[in-house]
């Protein structure tokens, strides 16, 4: 008797292309591109039309950047034994007739000095790029550029095999804080100058405790809680209602309407102004990057599946709003499906994985902050000890596990429909080349400097009772814990 078949053996079919992302290099140390592919298509049912590679990784460039000379490339620059470095990774994948998409990810931390850096309330600057800063522009669009031009010379006999160029804009904007203190970035002074031309003193509002973010943010000792259901047409009195109902307008001394709604307003637009801040700076990283080409590889955005992403700085449904005026300055959106977030006009393809790329990138960056002598010496995490670190690193890695949608089943329930009947024009999905054995292998591998914290520890170790000691190790884990 032969079974009878269900529609959601269709599934596959109406799934769209599907793109490989391999978030790190250090992913084909482990894996070939022969066993990736055959493991997506062990997945997720079908083969992959397209894969996304990096362009660099967190400690350092892929390659030789013409202006970046002496910052050392990346530890991942020579893959691996069979793949020597960027130049084989794309030759491989592309003689397998796969398309070529390459990422990049803004939140460097090795370009020294700090004078290009974001910087928080305090004035003090956090080791990352401010992508609105012009010169951080030329320094990305100089790295995705270059590797473009490899990808060009390398598959010169196949042309149109680049298809695109993917910007993790995921994780732009960090914020932080404690308990009453929402502290948001960024206030260096490009940005100052920046909100001081669009709207005189507004900026002046978030630099005091409370200030407008806490409307919508409010830092726990666990993390940061936020509100996104905000859309651009929201108005100063629905986000007072919201910031009620969650009961963030407690973090205020008086919750008087008069001063929630003047609150409101500044905070409205601060969210536009950073919003077209953002798309700005972005759009002039691609437009620098793709300078002179002939045939224009697609323009793709990381975001998360929010309607405010509050650490990308962007508006959804503004982004789906204008796409029809700016078209050409963005052509797809890759996030993560939420049910409540409908896009109408800008393609886009469901990132099969909670939050995007926003836990993924994190990991990576916190794993070549454990490696780079300068972070483990001055840096938030220098007062955790090396064994700590890679007990936290293991569990950031299993936390983020835990957030991937890694099966067929999982297409069953994406938005909109490929045909375009639909009002939603979803292209296909991402698949992110990530496993718990890559993840047990990534961490052995790594080279964590000793911090601060082990060399107090062998110092001051001599006296003390080693189960005093394991005792308050203890504690001092449990603290370093939360932040
Ligand atoms: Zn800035």
């Amino acid at each position: 008797m032969t079974r009878r078949t269900w529609a959601i053996a269709k599934v596959k079919e109406n799934a769209g292309d599907g793109v490989l992302e391999v978030p790190s290099m250090a992913v084909l140390r482990y894996r070939t591109p022969a066993q990736l592919v055959s493991n997506f298509r062990r997945l997720w049912g079908v083969d992959p039309k397209l894969v996304c590679l990096p362009v660099v990784e967190h400690d350092g460039p892929l390659f030789e950047v013409d202006g970046l000379g002496g910052i050392p490339l990346s530890t991942y620059a020579p893959i691996s034994n069979v793949l020597r470095g960027f130049e084989d990774a794309i030759q491989q994948f592309a003689s397998m007739g796969i398309g070529i998409i390459l990422s990049l990810s803004p939140n460097l931390s090795f370009i020294p000095g700090d004078g290009i850096n974001v910087r928080d309330i305090l004035g003090s600057a956090t080791p990352q790029l401010c992508v609105a800063n012009p010169r951080s522009g030329e320094v990305l669009a100089a790295i995705l550029g270059t590797g473009i031009d490899i990808v060009r010379e390398v598959c010169a006999k196949q042309p149109g095999k680049l298809q695109g160029a993917a910007i993790d804009a995921t994780t732009l904007w960090p914020m932080g804080g404690s308990p009453g203190r929402v502290e948001a970035t960024c206030f260096c002074a490009f940005c100052t100058e920046h909100f001081e031309e669009m709207a005189p003193g507004l900026l002046k509002k978030f630099r005091t405790f409370p200030n407008p973010w806490s409307l919508l943010l409010k830092p726990s000792d666990t993390g940061i809680a936020y509100i996104d259901e905000l859309g651009p047409l929201a108005t100063p009195e629905e986000l007072v209602g919201l910031s009620r109902q969650r009961g963030y307008v407690d973090q205020f001394q008086s919750a008087n309407e008069a001063v929630m709604l003047e609150n409101a307003n500044s905070l409205l637009r601060y969210i536009r102004i950073r919003h077209e801040q953002t798309m700005g700076s972005l759009a002039a990283i691609f437009d620098q990057a793709y300078h002179g080409l002939d045939d224009m590889p697609r323009r793709i955005l990381f975001l998360e599946g929010e309607r405010y992403n509050w650490t990308s700085g962007v508006w959804m449904e503004e982004l789906d709003l204008s796409y029809p005026d700016t078209k050409g300055a963005y052509d797809e959106v890759w996030l993560n499906s939420n049910p409540s977030l409908l896009l109408r006009n800008i393609p886009f393809r469901v990132y099969m994985w909670r939050r995007s790329r926003y836990l993924i990138s994190s990991f990576f960056d916190l794993a070549a902050s454990a490696t780079d002598p300068s972070r483990r010496a001055i840096s938030g995490i220098a007062r955790i000890s090396e064994a700590h670190l890679k007990r936290m690193l293991d569990q950031r890695f299993h936390q983020m596990l835990g957030y991937g949608l890694n099966s067929e089943g999982a297409l069953l329930s994406l938005p909109g429909r490929i045909d375009h009947q639909d009002s939603q024009m979803r292209l296909g999905f991402v698949a992110v080349s990530l496993d718990s054995d890559f993840g047990e292998r990534f961490i052995n591998q790594l080279n964590i400097v000793p911090g601060r914290a082990d060399s107090d520890l062998q110092s001051s170790a001599g006296g003390i009772d080693p189960r005093l000691l394991q005792i308050l190790m203890e504690q001092f884990q449990n603290t370093s814990d939360d932040n």
